[in-house]
């Protein structure tokens, strides 16, 4: 068998849990499989790095930032090898380059393109563990690029599709995917299956323990993954495309904190302005979610919408520089903003939903600024500061807890 196995930053953030880790992939190994380990950087060390540049240059370009959040996963890799070394195990680490690992050529947030197989497959023959960097690629030009935070899941789903992977297998500080971040809502309840399409609205919507790109990936190739904890055998979550169990009303809650709402005021009523809008945006690869259209003033027309909260500047800077073009008169951004949602597959078949998650939020006195939908999922935007308690609200009204 053929497995890849992936260790987030926690499950190896010291020397300890380093061996910890290369214990369990020796045990993997000495059962006969090939073993394909993705490493996440150790620890907090994708945030320090970051904390490091801001400190030198805070506009610092989004190449040298890709070219120093790639030490953290190097790091890793190489300090695993050894650990396994010292345990006479066979294993040899390698970073984008080494393996091949091709992506688009944005930074920051790029997406995989190709992956060579061959030299991973040459070191698994020769029966070695093969250690890989996760979250990074490298581009047309030649350079590093990194694949969004938390990427690294997906650089574990990306090789387990390619490599025709037996077993893909998502190793983190928790026992699996919760109806909500456990960290939050302390009764929340670890799922034993969830399909792609909640898993990928979830991920999202916030639920950070899994890259939503990798859950995209799983899908698309049919990789059926494992999310599970590196401290103990339990059982995990299988996240794949039909689940045995009844479908819930409601699999899960997120919350994402790191949102933030672009109001564009006076902007003219007429044909193609939302367009303009918009597609500045989506050029310069800003992604926007919930849209609310309202009637302004004098035959204007104003737009809100939400965006990543570390995208939030970008945008603004756009929008003022293009505001004669999209006729708009004025822009505000509010920062203290956060998105709570609720995902279920159940919720097609049954009506009500929405209106109890509003009487959840209204018992515990919270105001809702935003709304969106779909099939599967219902986002609200709220202050900040009712993020958490508006997720604890909701997990309770639908009867989410062990
Ligand atoms: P890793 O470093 O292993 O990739 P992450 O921090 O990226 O770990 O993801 C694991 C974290 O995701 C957990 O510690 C938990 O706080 C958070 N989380 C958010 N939503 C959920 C959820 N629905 N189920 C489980 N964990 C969740
Ligand atoms: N080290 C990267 C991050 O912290 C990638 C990952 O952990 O998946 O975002
Ligand atoms: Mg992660």
């Amino acid at each position: 068998m053929l497995i890849v196995k992936k260790f987030g930053g926690t499950s190896v953030g010291d020397s300890d849990r380093i061996r910890n880790v290369a214990r369990r992939c020796a045990e993997e190994y000495q059962k006969g499989n090939d073993v394909v380990v993705v490493l996440s950087a150790m620890g907090k060390t994708t945030d320090l790095l970051l904390d490091q540049a801001r400190e030198i240059n805070p506009k610092a370009s989004k190449r040298e930032l890709d070219m120093l959040m790639t030490t953290g996963e190097q790091t890793s890799v190489a300090l695993m090898a050894m650990a396994l070394h010292a345990m006479n195990i066979p294993a040899i680490s390698l970073n984008a380059f080494q393996v091949s690992m091709q992506t688009t050529s944005n930074y920051g947030n790029a997406r995989l393109k190709k992956i060579d197989t061959e030299r991973i497959l040459h070191e698994l023959h020769d029966r070695k563990i093969v250690l890989v960097t996760g979250f990074q690629g490298i581009n047309k030009f030649g350079d590093y690029t990194t694949l969004g935070r938390g990427g690294s899941d997906t650089t574990a789903v990306a090789l387990a599709a390619v490599l025709h992977a037996d077993a893909c297998e998502i190793y983190t500080d928790v026992d699996g995917v919760y109806t909500a971040d456990p960290r939050i809502v302390k009764n929340a309840r670890k799922l034993e299956e969830i399909t792609y399409d909640e898993m990928l609205d979830l991920a999202t919507c916030g639920a950070g323990v899994l890259h939503n790109r990798s859950v995209e990936m799983a899908k698309k190739y049919g990789v059926t993954l494992v999310v599970r904890s590196s401290l103990n055998d339990s059982e995990g979550t299988q996240v794949k495309e039909e689940v045995s169990v009844e479908r819930m009303l409601i699999s899960g809650v997120a919350l994402d904190k790191k949102a933030a709402r672009i109001s564009v005021m006076g902007l003219k009523d007429e044909p193609g302005i939302a367009f303009k809008l918009f597609n500045t945006l989506a050029k310069n690869n800003i992604n926007v979610d919930i849209i609310l259209q309202s009637i302004g003033r004098d035959n204007t027309k104003d737009i809100s919408f939400t965006v990543d909260e570390d995208e939030a500047d970008d945008a603004i800077a756009l929008l003022e520089n293009n505001k004669s073009r999209i006729t708009l008169q004025s822009v505000t951004c509010k920062k203290d903003v956060a998105k709570v949602s609720i995902v279920g597959a159940g919720m097609m078949s049954n009506p009500g939903v929405a209106a109890k998650m509003f009487e959840a939020l209204y018992n515990v006195g919270v105001n809702i600024n935003m709304i969106s939908t779909s099939e599967i999922r219902i986002t609200v935007l709220v202050d900040q500061k009712d993020g958490e308690k508006a997720m604890n609200a909701i997990h309770e009204a639908f009867g989410l807890a062990e």
